[in-house]
Formats: C-alpha cells, sequence, structure tokens
C-alpha cells in the first residue's frame, strides 16, 4: 500500500495522472490530505470511482490519541499517539507569547543512547514517515483547536538519524496548499550526527539548527553521549562552523546542566575558546528528572551563565513546562505505551 500522505505535491499528481485524471487532481487530493481528511470518502469532490480506486492502492496515516495529559502548571498538553501499526509516539503542544509550538517525534524510540535522557531507554523501534511526522503536527492543531506557527524536532528520536523521512516532512510541512508553516519557524535538534550537519548546510534551508552539546570536552562528552565515540566533539565543532560559514545562520547550543559533571568554569571557557568565530547561543537546560539516570541537576546555573556571558556568549535558560505531566526535554518516553498496555512494545 502506498503511503499517499508522505507524497509531495508533485509526485501526487503524477501519482494522479497515472490514473488518468487531469493535473488539477493531485492539488486538490494534496489539499484534502493536509486538511487531515480520515479517508478518501471525505474526499466529496473526488468522483465515487476514483476514491475507490485509491482506496484499494493506498492509506492514509491517521494517528489517535491514546492518551492526552494537560498540564496544571502551564497548559502544556502531552499526547500519546497510537500510529496505525500499534506503536506509539509522544507530542507536546507549548503556548508562548509568540505562538503555539509543537514539538514533535521524529522516530519511535532512539538509539543515540544519551545516559540523562529517557527516550533512548528502550532503544529504537523505527524511523517515523514523513507522513507520521506531518500528523503530529495536523492531528495536534485539529485536537486542540489552537493553531501551529512553530515547529520544534526535540521529541523522541534523532531527525539525522532519519534524515531522508525528516527532510521530506519539512518540504510538506511547509507547502504553500498544506499548513504552509515557514522553514524560519522550524527547529532541528541533532545529538551531533556530523554528516547530517553538512548535508543540511549544503541546503542551505532557513530552519534553526540546534546541537546539543552538552560538554566541549571529549572526555566528558564521550561518558554522557555515546555519539561523541563516532564523532567527536572537536570534529563537531568543525561541522557547526562550516555550517555557519555556508548558511551565516546561528546555531542554538543545548546544554543540560549537570552537577559536576558538565558544569565547571574551565568547560564554560571552553565552549566560549569553541565558538570562536561563529555567534554561538548556548540554551542551559536544567537537567529533568529522568528515574534511571544518575545526573543531578546543576546548582550552578546562574555562575555557569554568567562565566558564558564574560566571553561574549548569549546564553540563557529554558523555561522547563510541562513539568508535572513529564513534558519536559528529555523526558519522554516510549515506556508510556507498555503502561497502558494498548500500543506495541516489541
Ligand atoms: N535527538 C535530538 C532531538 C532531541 S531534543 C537531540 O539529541 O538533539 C531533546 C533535547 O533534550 C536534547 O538536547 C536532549 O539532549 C535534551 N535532554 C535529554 N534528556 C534531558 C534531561 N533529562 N534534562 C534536560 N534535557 C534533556
Amino acid at each position: 500500500m502506498i503511503d499517499i500522505k508522505s507524497m509531495t505535491l508533485e509526485e501526487m499528481t503524477r501519482f494522479l495522472r497515472d490514473l488518468g485524471e487531469p493535473a488539477f487532481r493531485g492539488k486538490q487530493v494534496f489539499t484534502w490530505l493536509h486538511k487531515g481528511v480520515r479517508s478518501f470518502d471525505e474526499m466529496s469532490n473526488l468522483a465515487k470511482g476514483l476514491r475507490e480506486k485509491l482506496k484499494e492502492q493506498c492509506t492514509i496515516t491517521v494517528p489517535t490519541v491514546a492518551r492526552k495529559q494537560v498540564s496544571k502548571l502551564d497548559g502544556t498538553v502531552k499526547y500519546l499517539w497510537e500510529l496505525n501499526d500499534g506503536n506509539c509516539i509522544e507530542t507536546v503542544l507549548m503556548q508562548y507569547h509568540h505562538g503555539n509550538t509543537v514539538c514533535i517525534s521524529s522516530q519511535v524510540g532512539c538509539r543515540m543512547g544519551c545516559a540523562f535522557c529517557a527516550s533512548t531507554i528502550a532503544g529504537k523501534v523505527r524511523d517515523l514517515t514523513p507522513s507520521e511526522m506531518l500528523d503530529q503536527v495536523l492531528f495536534t492543531q485539529l485536537d486542540s483547536g489552537l493553531e501551529i506557527s512553530n515547529i520544534v524536532l526535540m521529541g523522541i528520536g534523532e531527525p539525522l538519524d532519519n534524515r531522508e523521512n525528516v527532510l521530506r516532512f519539512l518540504q510538506l510541512v511547509n507547502h504553500p496548499d498544506g499548513l504552509n508553516i515557514g522553514m524560519r519557524h522550524i527547529s532541528l535538534s541533532t545529538c551531533g550526527v556530523v554528516p547530517g550537519i553538512d548535508y543540511l548546510a549544503d541546503l542551505g534551508l532557513q530552519i534553526t539548527l540546534s546541537v546539543s552539546l552538552h560538554a566541549p570536552d571529549s572526555e566528558t562528552r564521550s561518558k554522557i553521549m555515546p555519539v561523541n565515540r563516532a564523532y567527536d566533539v572537536e570534529e563537531l565543532f568543525a561541522a557547526c562552523h562550516r555550517y555557519f560559514k555556508k548558511t551565516g545562520r546561528r546555531i542554538s547550543f543545548e546544554y543540560a546542566m549537570i552537577d559536576g559533571v558538565n558544569d565547571n568554569d574551565w568547560q564554560a571557557d571552553l565552549i566560549a575558546k569553541k565558538l570562536k568565530g561563529m555567534p554561538g547561543h548556548v540554551n542551559m537546560i536544567p537537567l529533568n528528572d529522568v528515574v534511571e539516570s544518575p545526573f543531578k541537576p546543576s546548582r550552578r546555573i546562574a555562575a555557569f551563565q554568567k562565566r558564558l556571558e564574560s566571553h561574549g556568549i548569549t546564553a540563557t535558560v529554558r523555561r522547563s513546562l510541562g513539568g508535572d505531566i513529564d513534558a519536559s526535554c528529555g523526558q519522554l518516553r516510549r515506556k508510556e505505551m507498555e503502561e497502558k498496555g494498548g500500543c506495541a512494545s516489541t
């Protein structure tokens, strides 16, 4: 069966033309799908015969809400979606003054193994399709009734470990006949997959690149982030400099503050040294609680921030949202589905 919602408009037009349809039919179907229809029968301007033909060959991905939690603290909403194949993923909706932001997952699970993150504990099951990423935006908007203006690829999964599908998703969600969300309103976060960063640099998209740095020295970083053994932090910094040179776009560095591990002044000094020649922005994240993790939140956030600023680096502290529903950075996990018992847990 063809996953029709993952097709670009051009592909859809060609596909329908091959079925003997006129050129404008592709756009009709594309528009319906990006409105979030659940079946071909809802496409009321299509002849019944065509709808039947499409049903025979294609599926429309439709996630169902397996659980919805609303934070009492700040109104953040966390969705647990069940996908067509029974797998589950999480999406978080945050309401900021500058607009509504969805944090979407890019994989079912994650294989990157960061020691402080809940998303990776049970490993990776599979990549999400472009349609499944689009659906998280589409159906969050439909269910909440809130218009989504910003997207962050910071949920479960490593986007650059699912590069082709993620890029296709960006194309789809950005399309004027679809949700039409501007690239400038989209952030992609990576744990440091160097070839992926170079690939993005060549594409020159207007998205914001976030890099999960968490330590500027190889020894510390390798201990908490296995990806550092494949792409060392020196290579990572070099890739970031190349990215900035090519795109002129400022990179945002995420830095979860871990007590006694990465919060020493010398590490702030080293960050400054490594970012020289590039307008870096360090986004400090107060470490969120993950039961299985041995790490404790840093007590030096203000001091570290001051130290970075003394070197002329912009350093901000990320406001934690949805803490009471485990919707904060690093707290999303597949375990939810096992607790629920309804979703496949391979
Ligand atoms: N795989 C991508 C996308 C996930 S983004 C990446 O690693 O960038 C989620 C962000 O939350 C990452 O910066 C991640 O390192 C961070 N994070 C993970 N666990 C955390 C925790 N316990 N506390 C604070 N931040 C955490």
